[in-house]
């Protein structure tokens, strides 16, 4: 078996890149995840998925399914082995219809959101799902993206009306859902199976989605909490204030913002250079209607003068800023903390009230037990998410110790799993980083099932580079 030269009799020489042709960009993960590559094939249609899925049944060769390679679990990159076949789906990008009546999108699978969206906008239209990364519908189904905007749209799941899949199985067997209904009790809903299920049961092809119009306009604001226990409290005044119109409500540590300041010299810091508050919150207000109708920034700006003219026990400062602004510090922290050394990330959800007990929980642990960490966490507090990210710095003045960051690992996780009921990974699924964590908390029972679905779809255990049940 020549598994590049038997794949491009199958499905096109250009179709599929061999280790020779340089596969670093599909070999390499965001933040985890390096490995080696057999091959990548890239095909364009979903008879050619077919037809790789079949030759790799039949030669029993592992497939890693990868969309954009944004994620951040090393889920979509392959082992160290040389062994494991990308399955890139970046070929299979067409935007297949778009349905303004309806409000629906069909795509394949490696669309990019941001293609998506640049092409609905012409119909004034979008997919809410917003996060700091270019992803792939594909990956996007396959992780349950959530991202910034939940509060208000929901993540992927919840704007998913149909799905096309490819089994691992011996015929490739296709599972087509491609109705676009908001209501079909009819049988069982399989496409539910494909989300956030990082590939394991299936290949993503197509989708179906339901899509928004766009907002006419956007008011956004950072508000300074007096302490972290008013945050619940100002998120549950706003949900009341401004109901449907709250679009965002993120948090932000001072290391977060400092490390986006630091990374992105183009930003500015509003609140004055050098005055970056302890913690902030970035408050969005959209509608579709236009300020003709409700002037949103003058809305937000009223509320939040009132609060800060009262003296208001939750908020200590807060200010208007323009929403690209304001976002573009959101948006660089990813990419500032990464840049200030070792990252430890933690992807963890909570209900949103306990948020600041966690936060309180955690870093004390960190702070008494490893202090020479930074912790820059930030996230999405308006649904309970937070990425308690630390950092090992590069002038720690302690080498990187990977036996004390495993131990770290599991102090955080049991914390938020055990003492918190939360969530060792809110957002981006489970991967090679955190799978066997998944092992620690998930019941016998839960793990024997998946394996049995698993089994049912992918008989031989090809898909994907780790294995659930
Ligand atoms: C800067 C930055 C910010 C981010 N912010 C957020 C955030 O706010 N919220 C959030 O939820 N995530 C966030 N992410 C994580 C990431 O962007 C999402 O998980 C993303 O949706 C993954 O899509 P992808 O196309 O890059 O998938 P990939 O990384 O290519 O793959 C991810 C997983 O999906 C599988 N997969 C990919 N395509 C398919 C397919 N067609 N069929 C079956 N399986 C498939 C892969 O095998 C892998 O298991 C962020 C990432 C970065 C780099």
């Amino acid at each position: 078996m020549n598994a590049v030269s038997d794949l491009q009799r199958l499905i096109g020489a250009d179709a599929v890149l061999a280790p020779a042709d340089g596969l670093e960009r599909y070999e390499r993960g965001y933040r985890y995840g390096t490995g080696r590559a057999l091959a990548v094939a890239r095909p364009a249609t979903t008879a050619d998925v077919r037809a790789v899925v079949r030759y790799c049944y039949t030669h029993d060769v592992r497939i890693v399914p990868q969309g954009a390679n944004t994620g951040l679990v090393a889920a979509g990159t392959p082992d160290p082995s040389g062994d494991q076949l990308i399955l890139s789906l970046e070929r299979l990008r067409a935007i297949e219809a778009v349905n303004a009546g309806d409000r629906t999108a069909r795509v394949q699978a490696g669309t990019r959101l941001s293609a998506l969206n640049q092409h609905l906008a012409a119909n004034q239209l979008f997919f809410p799902i917003d996060l700091g990364a270019d992803p792939s519908i594909g990956g996007m189904i396959a992780s349950n993206t959530g991202g910034s905007r939940l509060l208000r749209y929901g993540d992927v799941q919840r704007n998913l009306l149909g799905l096309e899949v490819v089994l691992a199985d011996a015929d490739a067997t296709v599972l087509s859902d491609m109705k676009a209904l908001r209501k079909d009790n009819s049988g069982i809903d399989l496409k539910q199976l494909s989300v956030g299920s990082g590939g394991t049961f299936g290949i993503i092809t197509a989708a179906q989605l339901e899509v928004h119009r766009l907002p006419a306009q956007t008011a956004t604001a950072l508000l300074v909490p007096a302490c972290q226990a008013a945050i619940p409290q100002l998120l549950s005044r706003l949900e009341a204030e401004a109901g449907e119109f709250l679009a965002a409500f993120e948090g932000m540590s001072a290391n977060a913002v400092e490390a986006a300041f630091l990374h992105n010299p183009r930003i500015r810091n509003p609140f004055g250079q050098g005055a970056v508050p302890a913690y902030t919150v970035l408050v969005e207000l959209a509608s579709v209607l236009g300020p003709d109708r409700i002037d949103l920034s003058e809305f937000l700006g009223e509320r939040l003068g009132a609060y800060l003219e009262a003296e208001d026990p939750l908020i200590t400062d807060g200010l208007l800023g323009r929403s690209e602004d304001l976002w573009a510090i959101r948006h660089s922290i990813s990419d500032g903390v990464k840049s200030l050394g070792r990252i430890i990330a933690f992807d963890i959800s909570v209900q949103r009230t306990q948020l600041p007990a966690l936060r309180a929980e955690l870093l004390r642990l960190v702070s008494e037990t490893w202090p020479f960490l930074r912790v820059c966490d930030f996230g999405h507090c308006g649904d309970g998410g937070d990425h308690f990210n630390i950092v090992w710095p590069a002038d720690a003045g302690t080498a990187y110790d990977s036996g004390a960051v495993e131990a770290l690992r599991e102090r955080v996780y049991d914390t938020v799993v055990k003492q918190f009921h939360g969530s060792f990974s809110a957002e981006h699924g489970v991967g090679p980083y955190n799978a066997g964590f998944y092992e620690r908390y998930t019941s016998t029972e839960e793990r024997a099932f998946a394996g049995k679905l698993k089994r049912l779809c992918d008989p031989k255990g090809i898909l994907g580079n780790i294995q659930f049940g």
